[in-house]
């Protein structure tokens, strides 16, 4: 198991649609604005299979505030 605390993917500010490469395996994501998965010590974009795999529980949290803002 990994050490929980030893976080490589943070939830970020984002306001750029450009494509971006993964910061994890490369390759191409698309960040979603204005919030999205993005490498913890750099501005990387973390796509949404990384995500799944070193940081589930942020990629639920980001499911619900899109579901929260579509519900609005
Ligand atoms: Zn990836």
């Amino acid at each position: 198991m990994s050490d929980p605390h030893d976080r490589k993917v943070a939830i970020k500010y984002n306001d750029t649609s450009l494509k971006e490469f993964c910061g994890i395996c490369g390759e191409i994501t698309h960040p979603e604005i204005p919030l999205d998965l993005f490498m913890n010590d750099c501005m990387k974009p973390v796509c949404a299979r990384c995500g799944m795999k070193h940081a589930p529980e942020l990629v639920r949290i980001l499911a619900r505030y899109y579901e929260d803002l579509e519900n609005r």
